[in-house]
C-alpha cells in the first residue's frame, strides 16, 4: 500500500504534469470505486487542473473548484500514460483498470493523462468528486499530518497520553496521526528502537522525543528518496529503503540480529529484538493459537 512518502511523490508528480492543463474526461469502469455522484464526474471535463495536493494517503486534484480525490487503498496504483488519444474504451469486469483521466491533447497532439488500477479481488480504492474535500469521510475524520510544522513533540505527547493502545496500533490509525500504515509503522517503531506492543500512554517524555525524531526522520527521507521518480519506480525504491518491514528472516542492518514477524489475521509486522525488545521475541498470537 503506498504511504505518506509515495502519496508525496505521487502528488508531486501529477503536481507537475497535469496542473494548467484541461480535463477532456474521465471514465470510470469500476463502478464500484466511485463513491460520490452528485456532482457527476462529467463535471470535471472541460476544468483546467490547478493543483494537486495530499491529504494523508489521499491525492486531491483540484479541478477549477471541483476536487478530484481518490485513496489507492491497499492494492491500487497510479499509472501516467504520456498518450492516450489512441487508448480504446475499457469495458468494465476486464483487468486492473479502475478509473481513467484524460488530459487534452499539447501542441505535439499527445493526449496525456493517467490510470488508477487496483489488482487483486478485495476492491478497496475509491474515487471521490466533490467541491470540498472535507465532504470525504475519510479526509475529515484525519488526524494531523506528520510532515507539518504543527506536528511537534508536544503535540505528539497529547496524542500519546491516555492512550491505552499499542503503539503499533496508534501510528496506522488515519484519525490519530495521517499517513503511516504498516510498513512505515515498523520503520519508525524499529528507529525509535520501541516494541510494537508498547502501550502508548506508559511513554516517557523521553521515549515520546525519541519516537517523534524517528516518524519525522523515517518519514522525510523516505519523501526524499522517492522526490522526482516516475510513478512506476516507485514501488521498487518503497521496497529498497525499508530496514525491517517485509523483511523477516533476514539480518537487521543495525544490529545483525534476525528480523522476526508477528502474524495478524490480515496482515503482520516485522520488528528486531535485539533493538526493539530487550532480545526477547515477541509472542505470535496465531502462532500459540495453532499450537494449543
Ligand atoms: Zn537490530
Amino acid at each position: 500500500m503506498p504511504e505518506l512518502p509515495e502519496v508525496e511523490s505521487l502528488t508531486g508528480f501529477l503536481r507537475e504534469r497535469a496542473v494548467g492543463r484541461t480535463v477532456l474526461g474521465v471514465d470510470v469502469v469500476a463502478f464500484q470505486a466511485l463513491k460520490t455522484f452528485d456532482p457527476p464526474v462529467t463535471a470535471l471535463g472541460g476544468l483546467t487542473v490547478t493543483g494537486v495536493s495530499r491529504h494523508g494517503k489521499f491525492i486531491d486534484l483540484d479541478c477549477d473548484g471541483l476536487h478530484l480525490i481518490f485513496h489507492l487503498a491497499r492494492a491500487g496504483w497510479l499509472r501516467w500514460r504520456d498518450d492516450l488519444s489512441g487508448a480504446k474504451p475499457v469495458r468494465p469486469g476486464k483487468g486492473p483498470l479502475a478509473v481513467r483521466l484524460r488530459l487534452a491533447p499539447d501542441e505535439e497532439g499527445l493526449a496525456p493523462g493517467f490510470e488508477l488500477t487496483e489488482a487483486g479481488t478485495q476492491k478497496r480504492l475509491a474515487v471521490y468528486v466533490t467541491k470540498n474535500p472535507d465532504d470525504v469521510p475519510g479526509v475529515a475524520a484525519l488526524g494531523p499530518d506528520p510532515l507539518d510544522e504543527s506536528f511537534t513533540v508536544a503535540a505528539l505527547k497529547r496524542i500519546v497520553g491516555g492512550n491505552r493502545t499499542q503503539i503499533k496500533g496508534l501510528l496506522r490509525d488515519q484519525k490519530i496521526i495521517a499517513g503511516i500504515g504498516n510498513a512505515y509503522s515498523d520503520e519508525v517503531l524499529h528507529a525509535a528502537k520501541m516494541s510494537p506492543f508498547k502501550i502508548s500512554a506508559t511513554l516517557t517524555d523521553a521515549q515520546i522525543a525519541d519516537l517523534h525524531e524517528a516518524i519525522i526522520t523515517t518519514l522525510r527521507d523516505a519523501v526524499e528518496r522517492a522526490h522526482g521518480l516516475a510513478a512506476k519506480d516507485l514501488k521498487a525504491e518503497k521496497k529498497s529503503g525499508l530496514r525491517v518491514h517485509n523483511r523477516a528472516g533476514q539480518p537487521c542492518d543495525v544490529c545483525g540480529d534476525t528480523i522476526r514477524e508477528v502474524s495478524f489475521a490480515d496482515s503482520a509486522l516485522q520488528y528486531c529484538p535485539t533493538c526493539q525488545t530487550g532480545g526477547k521475541p515477541l509472542a505470535d498470537r496465531r502462532l500459540s493459537r495453532l499450537l494449543k
